[in-house]
This record gives structure tokens, sequence and C-alpha cells, in this order.
């Protein structure tokens, strides 16, 4: 990290270092560690928020969770999910040549190289991603079969899951992206029963009401400000909202107004916050649940992967407009 962040981010806020290679190959005897080579690195929105001098609470909470804003320190490396391979080891549960993924400096997950996929997709899917979707959805929503689902930046890494959740659920889907390709890909490659492009649709209630006349039971928020001010207006009696994101916000100047937040009391709609690291426990079983749903290919994943670090800021700046289609995975080893 170049500089904290005021406003939106750049790639110029970030840099690339070069550390002179001073750096012994070998972990000390009697030091219980792991040293590892990074191999993927995942791109993800919060990142962007944690760029910030934290001043205003939001990721001061989010520390108490993740123990990672330490990372984002100017000067300093940031930090994030990784992928990475045990290059030496003293520690008797990892051996030379394994896979680990987890966050900087605490990786405990060994990854099962019998299972056969990528690599990669432990930074989304098979990692914090994934179980963002499917807390967010599974325990926070509480979903019924034959309920409606509105999810926003549907074809996103977290979208792109919660849809096709919900359709193994038995819902009715519906999702909205930024572009004609995310919009086909929500249609003909996850299985979303509809879909449209906000960015081409801007009256945001007319598009719920024609894709969604049933109203909407389940709303998997992953964008705030208007989508949700719209689809307060749409949500049926006893709804429920999972508050997994708010992308829109994290880089405005004023956070925008919510008009229709009164519905949630007449329509006694459960609205909830969460962070995936809260359901940390949850993990193992998510990972029987998904890995049983990609080996019967009833789950599909799209990664969009750039190669090499020198690409990084560019990858994870693009986030926030809307570049990447799918999950942004920067592949560096
Ligand atoms: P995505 O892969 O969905 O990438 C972000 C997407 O957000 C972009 O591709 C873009 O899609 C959309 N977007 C960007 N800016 C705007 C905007 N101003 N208005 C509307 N849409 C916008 O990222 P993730 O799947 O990793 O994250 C999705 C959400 O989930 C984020 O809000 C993130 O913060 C949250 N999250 C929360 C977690 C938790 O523990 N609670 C954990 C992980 C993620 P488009 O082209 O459709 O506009």
């Amino acid at each position: 990290l170049k500089h904290y962040v005021n406003g939106f981010p750049e790639e110029s806020d970030l840099m690339i270092v070069t550390a002179p290679d001073t750096m012994e190959l070998k972990v000390k005897p009697g030091s219980s560690t792991i040293l590892v080579k990074n191999l993927f690195l995942s791109c993800d929105p919060y990142m962007g928020t944690f760029m910030r001098e934290s001043d205003s609470g939001s990721s001061e909470v989010a520390v108490e969770t993740l123990s990672l804003l330490d990372a984002f320190i100017p000067g300093k490396p940031i930090a994030g999910v990784g992928v990475s391979e045990v290059i030496d080891s003293d520690d008797p549960c990892f051996a030379k040549g394994d896979f680990v993924w987890g966050i900087v400096d605490w990786e405990e997950f060994k990854i099962d190289i019998s299972i056969n996929v990528p690599l990669s997709y432990y930074t989304g899917i098979l990692s914090v991603t994934g179980l963002t979707a499917y807390a967010g959805f599974f325990e926070i929503c509480s979903p019924k079969k034959g309920e409606t689902v509105f999810v926003s930046a549907a074809a996103g890494a977290v979208g792109q899951l919660v849809g096709q959740f919900a359709k193994l659920m038995g819902c009715y889907v519906v999702g909205s992206a930024g572009s004609k390709q995310k919009v086909d890909l929500l249609l003909n490659k996850f299985g979303f029963d509809d879909a449209f492009n906000y960015k081409e649709e801007p009256d945001l209630d007319a598009a719920l009401k024609r894709c969604l006349p049933q109203g909407i039971d389940i709303y998997f928020e992953n964008v705030g400000g208007k989508m949700l001010d719209s689809v307060l207006m749409n949500m049926n009696v006893h709804g429920r909202i999972a508050v997994c994101g708010m992308i829109s916000q994290y880089h405005t100047e004023t956070e925008e107004g919510i008009q229709n937040l009164p519905v949630v009391v007449y329509k006694r709609i459960k609205m909830q916050g969460f962070l995936a690291f809260d359901f940390i426990d949850r993990f193992p079983k998510y990972l029987e649940f998904v890995l049983r749903y990609i080996n019967e290919r009833k789950l599909v994943y799209v990664e969009d992967i750039v190669e090499g670090l020198e690409n990084g800021p560019a990858a994870l700046v693009g986030l926030f407009c809307g570049q990447n289609v799918g999950k942004q995975v920067l592949k560096i080893a």
C-alpha cells in the first residue's frame, strides 16, 4: 500500500516493491513454523475499505474478526486470502509440497489434492467467498422451496454461488449485474430464472416489478444504495435480507440515504448483516456440501484469473467498476 486512500481506490494507490533477497528459505528447527510460497491471491472488495485510515469504525469492527487491518499500513504489503505451497516445515502437520489456503501467517487449512478441482478454487468457492454465500443464504435467509430470491452483483464471486444455491433449494431466482455479458452468464450458465442489467435500466423499481411481479421473499444484498431502496419497496411480508456487502457505498464521499426503510416495520422484514468469519466453524460442513455439487456437476464456478503480481493493483481496483467477470483471482506462481 503506497498511502491511505480517501475515496475511490486507484491502481496508483498500490506499488510493487522488490525487496532485497535476504530471506532464508528455511524454517528454524524447533520453531513449529512453516514457510510457504504464494501461488494464488484473492481480490476482495473489503480490501478497498481497508485502504482507508481507520477512524470511522467499519474497518475496526471487521478487524476484531479478521485481524487483517494491520497489513493495510502504508509501506507494507497488503494481505488477504491466498493459496500457497509449503516449501519448508517444522510442523508435523505439514510437509514440504503440501498446499494450504488461509490468511497471512496463520494458514491452517491443508488442501486435499486428491480432490480434483483447480487450486485457485481455494481463494473463492472453497474458501471465504463460498462460506459467505453459504452462511448468508442458508443461515441468515432461512430459504424455503418455492420462495423468490433476488441477488445483486449476481455475476460476481459471491453472487453466482448464492443464485445457484437458491436454485438447488427450488427457489425462483433473479439477479442484477452491470453488463450484457454478465446477464447472459446469469441466464445461461448459472441458471437464474431472470436477470437485468441495472446500468441499462435505471428504473430499478420497474425492473424488479417486471422480473418479480410476485414480490421478493429473500434479498441477498451485495450493493446497497439505490438498489436496496428499490428492493425494500418490492419485499414481501416476512421477507429476509442478508446484508452481505454494500459495494456501491464503500468509496462514496457521503453514503446514500435510504428512503424506504420504514417498510421493514410493517412488512416485518428481517434484515441482518454478517461476516463470513463468524461462521468459520461451519466450514467443514460447507466443504462437504459444495464438493458434492461440484462433483455432480450441479454447480459451476466462473473465475477471472489475471497473471502476474504487477497486474494485481488493476485487478483489485477493477472490482469497484465491475471489470471482473466472476471471482477475481491473481495468479502469481
Ligand atoms: P464481486 O466478484 O461481486 O465483484 C464486485 C462486483 O460488484 C463488481 O464486479 C460489480 O459488478 C459490482 N459493483 C461494483 N461497484 C458497484 C456499484 N457502484 N454498484 C453496483 N454494483 C457494483 O465481489 P465479491 O463477490 O467478492 O463481493 C460481493 C459483495 O459481498 C461485496 O459487497 C463484498 O463486500 C461482500 N462480501 C462480504 C463478505 C462478508 O463476510 N460479509 C465476504 C465477501 C464479500 P457489476 O458489473 O454487476 O456492477
